[in-house]
């Protein structure tokens, strides 16, 4: 048994609807496995339409009183659920590396930035203000914010802790109720927090986690049913488009956190070891699978060389394995079929002319290791400059001009994050407003944390989490005219 859990009662494989623990429909139920060694983790209960039809009139009833409360006692539950997790993280952290692959450091650092979105909205969630406009005569504008109701979200296995935190926190925090549908993947992290949501004390329906094989048939009757009047979802573009049309019918709200396809761009006058240690950290976190991760790496001519072979130098001191293992640095992918996609699109840019630096193959640990690899020689035209690669795989291209690099940046559908590294002022201000990103990190990579505005454009999707913004997602306005002044 590769987890070891200081408290055991952690380890839940049951959906958790309306305050119960419940078994799956007709007991069914699912594989969880652990990329790094194939071993069976658990079976987890499977649930579908009906389940969530009754979680979603579960928190229908919750809300009612949820939202008459005040502010205040809403946010003392969020703290002890907060307090709950930074006193499990351990656990928390072991479950998400058994599950997903990534390094101990890594899930560590994710219950903390996880639970950092809880204690943020707690405070955040006090402060909801309205604004009293003058208008001509013996009237006032009046606006003030109201929780926009019950919140159906759906989120991905790259971060099994913090896409979900981040989402519920501010929710419960202006009075709004959620179900959650996490990712068959990683469905442990999920239910690990909502036990400790359990223990802080959460009204029964406030919250209800939801685990199932059938996305399709959960997505449905989420985006179908005229009680949920939002929709909040982290994952790939074409799920996200298929929710939005799904959501139309019913005119929901939705927040969409899709695909991204980031550039790092590099100035001849960049810190060039800045640059490597930040292209290390963007590149190959969770071992690529992060929506900011740099996709593409785009270098001006003057220090190409110079770059690529410091950043070979960098990467070669990787020492990819089980995550478990505190002398992993690098983990796995998810799943096997993770990697032979990552691997298919090697293999299509090296037909196509580009030259290996470091890896471009299946790790040595087989299963769902990948090799991380640099590929120079690298064109536009290629999958690898087109797509999210998802994986630890780093196209290098090469650019002359500033105005040739906010081109190839902007040509993409996608629009999460771009990064720049320069010492030049204007040229900071001139790239930073000339790329059509949600987010820029100039001389940095690590741009998040729950104090600011995380989301894209373009096909990178709409709304933001985190930060003041984020509780804009889950809140009406509605306008009051007082009139006879
Ligand atoms: P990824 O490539 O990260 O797995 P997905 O968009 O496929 O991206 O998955 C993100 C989340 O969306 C997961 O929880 C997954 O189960 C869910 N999902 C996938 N397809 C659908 C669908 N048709 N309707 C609703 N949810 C879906």
């Amino acid at each position: 048994m590769t987890m070891q859990l200081k408290d055991p009662s952690l380890l839940k494989t049951q959906a958790y609807i309306n305050g119960q623990w419940v078994d799956g429909t007709d007991g069914e139920t699912f594989a969880v496995t652990n990329p790094a060694t194939g071993e069976h983790l658990a079976d987890v209960a499977s649930v579908g339409a009906d389940e969530t039809r009754r979680a979603i009139l579960a928190a229908q009833e919750a809300m009612i009183s949820w939202r008459a409360l005040p502010a205040k006692t809403r946010s003392e539950l969020l703290e002890r659920w907060f307090s709950l997790i930074i006193d499990n993280q351990e656990d928390l952290a072991v479950l998400m590396t058994a599950e997903q692959g990534k390094t101990l450091f890594e899930s560590r650092g994710e219950v903390a930035y996880g639970a950092s979105f809880i204690k943020w909205f707690a405070e955040e969630g006090k402060r909801v203000y309205g604004d009293i406009i003058p208008t001509p005569g013996d009237r006032r504008g009046v606006v003030v914010k109201q929780p926009v109701g019950v919140v159906a979200a759906i989120t991905p296995w790259n971060f099994p802790n913090a896409m979900i935190t981040r989402k519920v926190a501010p929710a419960l925090a202006v009075g709004c109720s959620m179900v959650l549908k996490p990712a068959a993947e990683t469905p442990l992290s999920a239910l690990a927090l909502v036990e400790l949501a359990h223990r802080a004390g959460l009204p029964a329906g406030l919250f209800s986690v939801l685990p199932g094989m059938d996305a399709k048939a959960i997505g449905a009757e989420m985006t179908s049913n005229p009680i949920v009047k939002k929709v909040t979802f982290t994952g790939s573009t074409p799920v996200g488009k298929l929710l939005m049309k799904q959501c139309a019918d019913t005119v929901k709200r939705t927040s969409m956190e899709l695909g991204g396809n980031a550039p790092v761009i590099i100035f001849d006058d960049a810190d060039l070891d800045a640059a490597v240690a930040g292209v290390i950290v963007a590149k190959y976190r969770n071992s690529g699978q992060t929506c900011i991760c740099a996709n593409r790496i785009l270098v001006q001519d003057g220090i190409y060389d110079a770059f690529v072979e410091r950043f070979a130098e960098a990467v070669k001191g990787f020492r990819v394995g089980n995550g478990m293992d505190n002398d992993s640095t690098h983990g796995p992918v998810i799943t096997e079929k993770a990697a032979a996609e990552i691997h298919a699109k090697v293999q299509s840019a090296v037909s196509e002319g580009a030259h290996v630096v470091l890896g471009g193959k299946p790790g040595a640990l087989g299963g769902c290791f990948y090799e991380p690899t640099i590929l120079t020689n690298v064109t536009n035209k290629m999958r690898v400059f087109r797509e999210e690669i998802f994986g630890p795989v780093a196209p290098v291209f090469k650019f002359s001009s500033e105005e040739e690099a906010i081109a190839m940046a902007n040509d993409t559908e996608f629009g999460l994050a771009a990064y720049l590294y320069t010492e030049n002022l204007g040229r900071i201000w001139r790239v930073s407003e000339g790329v059509d990103y949600g987010m820029v990190g100039v001389n940095e990579t690590a741009i998040s944390s729950e104090v600011i505005p995380f989301g894209g454009m373009k096909e990178s999707g709409q709304g933001r989490e985190g930060s003041k913004y984020g509780l804009d997602d889950y809140l009406e306005t509605k306008y009051i005219c007082m009139g006879g002044l």
